[in-house]
């Protein structure tokens, strides 16, 4: 707590007031405070709003509904010493911060033995129907058809050892109702994306993938719209959470924030609040890198994803982004630019 000691606390916002206190206004912060809006309720979202950027500005910009498989699946966990030994493969956990993940990987290999994949499978694919009849239902709602790509996704597999590892997953696609179709030549695949190199021979298509023109452009028409419907962005560093009985205190540094409900949608720091609520929940920090590349002859067709390296290449208006190079370090780790 960062109070001035002896000086009453300055209450900012009132329980009879706010009816629900956001914390954050990423992506999820903002979409959120936009359902509970739509939803009758009287709502204000506080960010801390430095100077770093986002991940909701910085993503690669894919609404990812074909991905209904967990991270968490069976096996994965065997490449656990790749992660460690290799600083620039596709996943990087520093030696240093092994150590103190390892309560995570534990949780994480547990998520992944097949009776409980299984279940976060069918939890994920309902999941991700849900999310995609939102999205289409927020931006008609929100008049964003222009800012919304809807070329698909190729996943590229460098060989048939490749591609027929991927079957099973796709199979589990197919279960789940997703929309797909497997390419088996150099061929077809130009057909849908010229240019790639050979190697790369056997592909999945899922057609029906959407994209973001530009992930800041999109977060920054979500928060203009919600503003538009009478929404309060308010710039404030939320350090504790106390639960007041009919309601809770949202403690900042310049003061108390009444509500009778909370989000907490703080990205990566939301464990961090939701503790000080004595609520432990197991989050990890992921963190990737971009390197958004000038618009050049490469005319790209849709969204490419290349499972085995990690990584993927999009359209950011007019420039192409690749990014992956995931790195499990906390929340502290400098970045390490040779990963980007
Ligand atoms: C390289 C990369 C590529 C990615 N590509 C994709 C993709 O293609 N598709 C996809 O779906 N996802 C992608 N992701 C993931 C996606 O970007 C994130 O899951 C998403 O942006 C998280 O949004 P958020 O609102 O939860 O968090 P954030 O965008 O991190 O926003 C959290 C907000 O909370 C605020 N905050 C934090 N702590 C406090 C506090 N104490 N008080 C007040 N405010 C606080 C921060 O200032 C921030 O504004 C990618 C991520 C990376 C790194």
């Amino acid at each position: 707590m960062t109070y001035p000691a002896g000086q009453p606390l300055k209450i900012l916002s009132d329980l009879n007031v706010q009816d629900v206190i956001v914390i954050g206004a990423g992506v999820i912060g903002i979409s959120a405070a936009l359902a509970l809006q739509a939803d009758g309720r009287k709502v204000t979202v506080l960010d801390r709003q430095d100077s770093s950027p986002r991940a909701s500005d910085m993503n690669a910009g894919g609404f990812a509904f074909a991905d209904i498989m967990p991270l968490a699946a069976p096996g994965i966990m065997r490449k656990a010493p790749k992660w460690l030994l290799d600083p620039l493969g596709p996943l990087a956990v520093p030696p240093a911060y092994a150590f103190k993940i390892l309560p995570w990987l534990v949780r994480f290999w547990r998520a992944s033995l097949p009776d409980r994949h299984q279940k976060s499978l069918a939890a994920q694919a309902d999941m991700m129907k849900l999310s995609h009849g939102a999205l289409e239902r927020l931006i008609s709602d929100t008049s964003a058809d222009e800012l919304i790509r809807r070329d698909g996704q190729l996943q590229l597999y460098e060989g048939e050892r490749e591609y027929q590892a991927s079957l099973p997953g796709w199979e589990l696609r197919r279960k789940h109702g997703v929309n797909f179709k497997l390419l088996k030549s150099p061929y077809e695949i130009a057909d849908i994306q010229p240019g790639i190199d050979r190697r790369f021979s056997f592909a999945g298509f899922t057609p029906d993938w959407i994209n973001t023109c530009d992930p800041a452009v999109w977060l920054s028409h979500l928060t203009a719209a919600f503003r538009t419907r009478g929404g309060n962005v308010i710039e404030a560093n939320a350090t504790q959470l106390r639960s007041t009985g009919d309601g809770v205190e949202i403690h900042a540094a310049n003061g108390i924030h009444r509500a009778s409900h909370v989000i907490v949608a703080a990205g990566a720091w939301s464990h961090h609040l939701a503790n000080t609520l004595g609520d432990t929940i197991p989050l990890e920090t992921e963190r990737g890198y971009n390197t958004t590349l000038p618009a050049t002859d490469f005319d790209l067709k849709t969204h490419l994803t290349f499972p085995g390296h990690g990584f993927v290449v999009t359209r950011i208006n007019d420039g192409i982004r690749v990014g992956g190079a995931v790195e499990l370090g906390g929340l502290k780790l400098p970045a390490t630019y040779k990963r980007a």
